[in-house]
């Protein structure tokens, strides 16, 4: 059987002894022979063009070159140690430089020989180098297939170390292909293959390890990638199939007096077009008899905390609990603020619980939940402790949930009978066809619209040079009533480094701005829970006009006065922060602005993340641009959820095959729901291996 084959440990090939075997397994978990031939090629160099040594400029990339050996020798001494070789060709010379595996190539370099070497140039002084070139005898790579297209395959530090390398990569290839020949079973039904014009699986596999051709390397990717999105999809739209036909959930049928007395009598405003649809598909959610999973997206400040709180009020008047969880003290502070101000004509019992709640208030608590007469419970992590019990949670609600972790959140599953409707809010919004192919087995619901009469905050770019007329605005600003925010960077790396950062501005505001005329508040991660929220209720209550501080104050923090938003080195900000702290402004009636100050050293993309937000407002097009620029590696819950270790397929690069992938799986489960299919085998067949593990397969077939 061929597909035996495929399951041989990779110890057998030849090529690969006992402690490259061992390697392979721990760095890049290549178990098996089909393992190793899953193992894609990342890029593809074309190594057909050649440079000359006195046509290099400093700005070449890649190179390639045909040179003589001339000497190699070891350079400096310790951690500066290296290996140096120079190489000559007919116009010049030019320097070979290795800091690791330096005994491997003082070894096996022969000098007075021919090379091929490749690599990335760089310039010392007169004299161009490459460090850890490829290197490989002339004669070698003329006796090679074809040097078209050579594969590169991903690499870690420990493979180079042990001469791991792309070279030894290619051979193994072609061991490895030599001795399996066609061992892939094809797995998509030959009428998609038709309608999608996609090779087999046989041939992708070879071309993508031997590509003859650009065209047939373009067929190949195209098959791969095809193949991995649409079972990805498949995955996914079972997964929601089951959980809406299979998962049951609390019914909450009742709309009632605490919903309808609130809805009509007090509501401290009218709800948005988009509220109440999102209201609407929620309630809709919670009737069906199936567990709601749904995904609130809704930009800073678009009022997603009134929806949170009319569906608390339709789990209560079904004779529910429910809870709001929030990343942070400060956060589940301003929760507690608002949501107890808003229900305080009802009469319900809501309760804050966060790490900072005292024992005996704590138990206090913890009996009211477990004899029903706490209706609401907003907190930290602390809601997930194992003491905390509901007498029955009806609905929970997350709020930025790319703070909490899955396995966090599927703790409060295992308070129920039956679990409770889950409702994740996020402030981080994703292009919605990206987000229902990466969680199609959540419903997303998108407020789309800001409530009336916001004025747009208007953004500049400032270099550090402007700083005098900065502090002159803000000056202006504070006159007419106004409150500013400084916010510095802070990152982990360089924490102590950007702590002094913090105080040395500090220090030049309160110069700036000097007492009594003006009170400076700050705020940073260092400083006590208590002295934070000290410092954090000045400002609240306007008896600060300046707020210093780290982005501890990203999330959340509603304070309608402060109408300016100083950003210091903007340039070290990711666009999706820089959006969420200018939504600290731009919520009162009042002007905004924000002002992203930099130094005049500006890389090509921080120049374009500056543009797009003095561009734009849209949470929706900063999130687009920011997934182009930065790739989808941090989009919440991505990295826990498994979907995005692909192989071969990029979801932002591949968008629209995931979207071709996506619809041709939603026709597939059309045309065959129990994928029962004679034709369809191969699916099944797929399937079911990769749902085994999951446990779901036994709902499907
Ligand atoms: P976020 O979505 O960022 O959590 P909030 O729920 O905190 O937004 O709402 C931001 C501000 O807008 C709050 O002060 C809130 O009272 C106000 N708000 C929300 N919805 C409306 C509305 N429909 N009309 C007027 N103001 C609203
Ligand atoms: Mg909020």
């Amino acid at each position: 059987m061929p597909v035996n084959f495929l399951t041989t440990p990779i110890d057998y090939l030849s090529g690969v002894g006992p402690s490259r075997a061992d390697l392979l397994r721990k760095e890049l978990g290549i178990q098996t022979y089909g393992d190793l031939a899953n193992f894609f090629p990342n890029r593809y160099v074309d190594r057909t063009q050649f440079h000359k040594i006195n046509q290099l400029v400093p700005e070449t990339a890649q190179v390639q070159i045909v040179g003589k050996l001339l000497s190699i020798g070891t350079a400096g001494a310790g951690k500066a140690s290296r290996l140096v070789a120079t190489l000559a060709d007919d116009t010049g010379r030019m320097e070979l430089v290795w800091f690791k595996g330096q005994k491997y190539f003082r070894e096996n370099l022969k000098v007075n020989e021919v090379y091929v070497v490749y690599g990335k140039v760089s310039k010392y002084g007169a004299m161009y180098s490459i460090a850890h070139p490829d290197v490989e005898l002339l004669k070698d790579f003329r006796g090679r297939p074809s040097n078209a297209m050579t594969p590169i395959y991903p690499s870690t530090e420990t493979l180079t170390k042990r001469q791991l390398t792309n070279k030894y990569f290619v051979r193994l290839m072609r061991q490895l292909f030599s001795e399996i020949k066609s061992a892939f079973v094809e797995t998509l039904p030959e009428d998609l293959m038709r309608d999608q014009q996609l090779i087999t699986k046989n041939v992708a596999m070879q071309e993508i390890h031997f590509p003859t051709s650009s065209t047939a390397l373009q067929a190949a990717l195209k098959r791969l990638k095809f193949e991995e999105l649409f079972f990805i999809q498949m995955e996914l739209l079972l997964q929601n199939r089951i959980r809406k036909t299979q998962i049951k959930g609390y019914v909450l049928e009742t709309v009632g007096d605490h919903f309808n007395n609130f809805y009509n009598f007090n509501l401290p405003f009218e709800l948005t077009g988009a509220q109440k649809r999102v209201v609407k598909e929620i309630r809709a959610d919670m009737v069906t008899g199936a567990h709601m999973n749904r995904l609130l997206q809704g930009d800073v400040g678009s009022g997603k905390t009134i929806v949170a709180v009319l569906t608390c009020l339709l789990a209560i008047d079904n004779g529910f609990q429910a809870c709001i969880m929030a990343p942070t003290e400060i956060l589940a502070q301003q929760h507690m603020a608002g949501v107890s101000e808003l229900l305080a004509p009802t009469g319900l019992k809501v309760a804050l619980l966060t790490g900072s709640v005292k024992t005996k208030a704590r138990r206090v608590i913890h009996e009211s939940l477990e004899d029903g007469s706490l209706d609401i419970l907003i907190g930290t992590h602390a809601l997930i402790e194992d003491k905390v019990k509901f007498l029955n949670l009806g609905v929970a609600i997350v709020d930025e949930q790319h703070r909490f972790g899955v396995a966090q959140r599927a703790k409060l599953w295992k308070k129920n009978k039956l679990p409770p409707h889950v409702l994740v809010m996020t402030a981080t919004p994703i292009p919605r066809t990206l987000a229902m192919s990466l969680y199609g087995d959540l419903d997303i619901s998108v407020i789309d619209e800001l409530p009336p009469g916001r004025k747009e905050i208007k953004t500049v770019h400032r270099y550090d040079k402007n700083r005098l007329g900065v502090f002159s605005f803000i000056k202006d600003e504070i006159k007419k009533g106004r409150q500013v925010y400084i916010v510095y960077p802070l990152i982990q790396e360089s924490e102590t480094l950007d702590y002094k950062d913090l105080m040395d501005g500090y220090e030049s505001i309160v110069r700036e701005f000097p007492m009594p005329e003006y009170q400076v508040s700050i705020v940073h991660g260092q400083m006590k829970p208590a002295d934070k929220d000290y410092e954090m209720q000045r400002f609240v209550e306007h008896k600060t006009q300046i707020m210093v501080a780290t982005t501890v104050i990203e999330v959340g923090v509603n304070v309608p006065n402060a109408s300016v938003m100083i950003i210091e080195s903007a340039e070290r900000f990711g666009l999706s922060q820089l959006h969420q702290l200018r939504g600290r402004v731009g919520r009162g009636a009042d002007q905004s602005f924000c002002i992203l100050m930099t130094s005049h050293k500006l890389s090509a993309e921080a120049k374009t993340r500056l543009e797009t937000m003095v561009e734009t407002t849209d949470g929706f097009k900063i999130a687009e641009v920011d997934l182009k620029l930065r790739g989808p590696g941090d989009i919440m819950g991505t990295r826990q959820s498994g979907v995005m270790e692909l192989r071969i397929a990029d979801i932002v690069r591949d968008n629209e095959l995931l979207a071709v992938a996506r619809n041709a799986a939603i026709n597939f489960l059309q045309e065959d729901p129990s994928i029962g299919l004679e034709k369809n085998a191969t699916v099944r067949r797929v399937m079911s291996h990769l749902q085994a593990k999951k446990g779901l397969w036994k709902y499907i077939s």
